[in-house]
């Protein structure tokens, strides 16, 4: 029979296929660098071929061919991920999905769109229409949907929307790794298996995501001369409901200094925000309340034009650290709202490496601070004691240093999700080795 590469270049259009060595790099990369660890273990993890069909006919014929030649396939949203989620671990073919791309239909409340359409495009076309799109990773810009919801959590707007477990994603199309694909649309609870689980059980080959109200955001950067201000005054801005708000994001100083556009004062600590323009009233009170200094106030007209803060927020903090200092690295943890000082305390006496960044955030509803503190990698022995100490503590660790699905963070129980890769990937081709094989525990009755 002919090889699986002779079967594209019969079947599929020049423009859809790349072989050279520098895209072949290129899209088997995504942001995994940020980790040490991950640098050294996938540094050599290389694509065969890299394919990017532009319609779901077109990903069907692909699928058919790399299945009956069975291919290993990984598919790319736009490879912003920090796992190492879109890096083909075993060769084969990426299913690039950035040129599926459209906005099919634009409701009231929703939007329905083809899984490589870009969140920043979605946020636009939403805006234009009196709405805007709930939650977007601060990668918005080149962040595909299709990866969002697959690979990463929440980030802008899940101070008030919460993350991609609350019912930001209302519909979901899933193509299975088979000849010919089965093509089926799930909604409700049978979505949650394909939250955040690196594309292991099937591919999206379309979804609808709830729209919310189109807020006018102000943005803001407050600075404290003391850390613990700053948190103080964070944990107030979440609390309070009766301001609209889609950005809270606290950076100890050190950390600011890594912001050079924003032109942060030494030595003091900051709050970047974005807050409905009609609570900037409200949020003054709290600023003089708390001690804050204004540093900057971008009204809403300035929105998404120019300097935006959350360019500053989420990892990006962790891009412009690394960007001014490559031995830094980061971990991502989740504190009790009641200890967070305690947390943090226990942390800085025994790790005074760690510079802590903070996100705020609703999950099912509740707040929740996230922790995405930055330090300097001197081993993985240290970083696993940093790890061990966190999770002792009570503010558990998302582990950013792993590529197995189930160390790295929140997911679906793993018995149901290897069963239902069987089924939808019956030749276990699909996004290898991201999902360990699930075996009965036999010792425990
Ligand atoms: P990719 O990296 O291409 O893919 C991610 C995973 O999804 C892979 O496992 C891939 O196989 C799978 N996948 C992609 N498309 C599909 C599909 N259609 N069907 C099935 N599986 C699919 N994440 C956050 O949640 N919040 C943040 O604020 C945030 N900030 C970041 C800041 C920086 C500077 C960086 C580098 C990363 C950040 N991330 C954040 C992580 C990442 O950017 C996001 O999760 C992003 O949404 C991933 O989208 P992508 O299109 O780049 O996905």
């Amino acid at each position: 029979s002919m090889d699986w590469k002779t079967r594209l270049k019969e079947q599929l259009d020049p423009d859809c296929l790349l072989w050279d060595d520098a895209s072949l790099a290129k899209y088997s990369m995504d942001y995994h660098h940020f980790s040490p660890v991950l640098a050294r273990e996938l540094k050599d993890k290389v694509a065969e071929c890299i394919v990017s069909p532009r319609s779901a006919e077109e990903l069907d014929l692909v699928l058919s061919i790399l299945t009956e030649e069975k291919v290993p396939v990984t598919v790319r949203g736009n490879g912003t991920g920090n796992y190492g989620q879109a890096v083909p671990l075993t060769g084969g073919a990426v299913i690039n999905l950035a040129n599926m791309n459209k906005v099919l239909e634009i409701g009231d409340g929703y939007m329905r769109v083809e899984p490589g359409a870009r969140l920043g495009k979605m946020d636009e076309a939403a805006r234009e229409c009196g709405q805007e799109v709930m939650m977007m990773p601060s990668t918005f810009h080149t962040a595909s949907i299709g990866g969002f919801i697959s690979g990463g959590f929440g980030g802008i707007g899940s101070i008030t929307w919460g993350t991609i477990w609350d019912g930001f994603v209302e519909q979901i199309t899933v193509k299975t790794i088979e000849s010919p694909p089965q093509t089926f649309t799930l909604t409700g609870d049978e979505i949650r298996p394909y939250l955040h689980t690196y594309g292991v059980v099937g591919i999206i080959s379309e979804l609808r995501v709830k729209l919310a109200p189109r807020v006018e955001w102000m943005q803001w950067a407050v600075t404290f001369e003391a850390w613990q201000d700053a948190v103080r005054f964070a944990m107030e801005l979440a609390s309070d409901d009766s301001m609209m708000k889609r950005l809270v994001s606290v950076h100890e100083w050190p950390v600011s200094q890594y912001f050079k556009a924003l032109k942060l004062p030494a030595e003091r600590s900051a709050a970047l925000l974005e807050i409905d323009e009609q609570d900037e009233r409200k949020l003054l009170e709290a600023i003089s309340r708390h001690g804050g200094q204004i540093d900057r106030r971008i009204t809403a007209d300035k929105y998404r034009k120019g300097i935006g803060v959350s360019d500053f927020t989420w990892n990006h903090t962790t891009l412009w650290a690394r960007k001014a200092d490559t031995s830094l690295t980061y971990l991502q943890t989740t504190h009790t709202w009641d200890h967070v000082f305690e947390e943090m305390a226990v942390i800085k006496s025994e790790f005074p490496e760690v510079m802590q960044h903070l996100e705020f955030n609703k999950q099912a509803g509740k707040l929740r601070i996230a922790g995405l503190p930055l330090l300097t990698f001197t081993s993985d022995e240290r970083l696993n004691q940093l790890i061990r100490r966190y999770n002792e503590i009570g503010a558990s660790v998302s582990n950013p240093h792993t590529w197995d699905l189930e160390d790295g963070g929140r997911s679906f129980v793993h018995r149901k999700l290897w069963e239902l890769k069987q089924a939808n990937d019956p030749y276990l081709l699909l996004n290898q080795l991201k999902l360990k094989e699930y075996k009965p525990d036999l010792t425990v009755s």
